[in-house]
């Protein structure tokens, strides 16, 4: 283990920030950024990141400069340090220009202990000569998974940074982030010319945070109606959704219900964002209702659940999401209801994007993940923990399926029924259609394609809609199947499929549970 605290530091923890100990790996990160070194920080959300380059920052001669990729994260942490009685600023584009000459000043006359600059600022002529005048005490790359195209968060401008090292080589340089997979990291190291960093890992687990994937059925408002009723009454916590006319609806659906669920999204009037956010903070048992655009920077330690009503796009988006809840280290759910619906929406948002194709590639499989870990049924920390390239030896006892052990079942014959239907029907077809087809059903579309006199016409009147459905997801999200964007969202059979349909593959699958879930969720107290 690590010897004592540094003095200087331990008395700057307990002074300027008002605790007693160091948490974790923060001791020696800071000593080693104190000494000069440079260092790469992986350490999950809530564990305590910003500290470990702004003590280095207060103890190093000179200007401790920041890079951080949004507004409102600096903006707070800067409100924030300036409450500890430390000299912060800020250079971004909410800045006018006399503001930002104001902060300049600041700097040039060393009056700054550290400057928070956004990364495109950074790269300017501008910026560089004002550098160039500056005492600097090191630099500090938060969020530095944005310099990787396969990170989830890729921001081109973030691969400038690269040129500060080469500026200012005797000045350390410490990188973090809450999200990196192994390219990622390898991405990081490269960006960044970190090589020879010393890497602090402190591993992704959040033990505290319960995992929970389900089924939507059909009504997924009134699955987190339950949700929230039976766990999390009077409780604070974060409804994730994929659009913002579904936030609105949502948040206005819960408060019909009883609760306190106010909308939060990009679209919103400022003053209304800016209101909401500060209920949340302040109030007891605020529920906000959101698309992503919120979560960044919000330090809210209590956040005692964080539930999606629609899939994310990958697993990192989903982990930082999720992240949010139980920073306290106390219990806290991560609660997920998807279905078929969301598998085709965001297939078809990726294939509409605007994204060169390679993006597309690291986009689709990212999104495969992110499937997988929703279909799986054994324990879902360990297949977290490993995409990020952490272990875990064993099942870790605190997820749904780790908790009650899905059902399986020999889904093969289904499947090639299932498979067989989209061929026969040309693979032009949602599932809608093809699942009316299984069943056997007489309408006039039906009839008008031919369909009522296919060898697969009703073989699957054996299994209700809901199943079919269930297994059409499935299918999609396995890569058995896919969706034809240029038709019009039609199922296509990919090469996967073949095999299963000449019985050389046989599937067991996850059981589509036709009944609310009963899987127990974290409980307080
Ligand atoms: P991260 O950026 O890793 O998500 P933060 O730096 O925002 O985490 O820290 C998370 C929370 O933990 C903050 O409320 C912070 O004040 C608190 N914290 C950090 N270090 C310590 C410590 N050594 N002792 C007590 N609380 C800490
Ligand atoms: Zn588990």
């Amino acid at each position: 283990m690590h010897g004592d605290p540094h003095p200087a530091a331990l008395k700057v923890l307990q002074e300027v920030f008002g605790y007693d100990s160091f948490r974790g790996p923060q001791q020696a990160i800071i000593e080693h950024v104190m000494a000069g070194g440079d260092a790469l920080v992986l350490m999950p959300t809530g564990g305590g990141k910003s500290l470990c380059y702004q003590i280095p920052a207060l103890l190093r001669e000179g200007t401790a400069i920041v890079v951080s990729p949004l507004i409102a994260l600096m903006q707070d942490q800067v409100a924030a340090l300036e409450q500890n009685g430390v000299r912060a600023a800020y250079l971004n584009s909410s800045l006018d220009y006399h503001e930002a000459v104001e902060v300049e000043n600041r700097l040039r006359a060393g009056e700054l202990d550290l400057l928070y600059v956004a990364p495109e600022r950074l790269a300017t002529a501008r910026m560089q000569m004002l550098l160039e005048q500056t005492q600097i005490a090191l630099f500090a790359i938060d969020e530095a998974h944005c310099v990787s195209q396969w990170g989830h968060d890729f921001r081109p401008e973030y691969r400038q940074l690269s040129q500060l090292h080469q500026r200012f080589p005797q000045v350390p340089r410490i990188a973090l982030t809450a999200t990196a997979d192994v390219p990622t990291r390898g991405d990081i190291m490269e960006h960044l010319q970190l090589q020879e960093a010393a890497l602090y890992n402190s591993g992704f687990d959040r033990p505290n945070i319960r995992y929970h994937i389900a089924e939507n059925q059909g009504n997924a408002k009134e699955q987190l109606l339950r949700f929230i009723r039976e766990h999390h009454d009077g409780e604070a916590g974060i409804v994730y959704c994929l659009s913002r006319r579904k936030v609105e609806e949502t948040a206005a659906w819960l408060e019909r219900q009883g609760l306190t669920a106010l909308p939060y999204h990009a679209g919103l009037p400022p003053e209304q964002r800016q209101h909401h956010q500060s209920r949340f903070l302040r109030e007891d048992g605020v529920v906000v209702v959101a698309t992503i655009a919120f979560g960044m920077g919000i330090d809210k330690p209590d956040v005692r659940f964080v539930a999606h009503l629609n899939l994310p796009k990958s697993i990192e988006a989903y982990y930082q999401e999720t992240g949010r809840a139980g920073r306290d280290g106390l219990p806290a759910n991560a609660w997920m209801a998807y279905g078929l619906q969301d598998v085709i929406t965001l297939r078809q948002m990726q294939q509409d994007s605007s994204a060169a194709d390679h993006q597309k590639r690291i986009e689709q499989q990212k999104l495969d993940a992110m499937l997988g870990l929703c279909e799986i049924i054994s324990c879902r920390r360990q297949a977290l923990l490993h995409y990020f390239g952490d272990h875990l030896d064993t099942p870790c006892g605190n997820c749904d399926n780790c908790l009650t052990p899905p059902e399986t079942w020999e889904a093969t014959v289904a499947a090639q029924k299932a498979l067989s239907c989209v061929y026969r029907t040309e693979q032009r077809f949602g599932v809608t259609y093809l699942v009316d087809v299984l069943l056997g059903k007489s309408n006039e579309r039906i009839t008008r394609f031919g369909h009522d006199r296919l060898s697969t016409y009703g073989i699957g009147k054996d299994l209700a809609a809901s199943e079919w459905k269930a297994l059409f997801r499935q299918l999609i999200a396995s890569g058995f199947l896919s969706v034809d964007m240029e038709g019009h969202g039609g199922i296509k059979l990919t090469a996967n499929a073949k095999p299963v349909l000449r019985g050389e593959q046989t599937l067991t699958l996850r059981k589509p549970s036709n009944k609310p879930s009963k899987a127990k969720t974290a409980r307080r107290g």
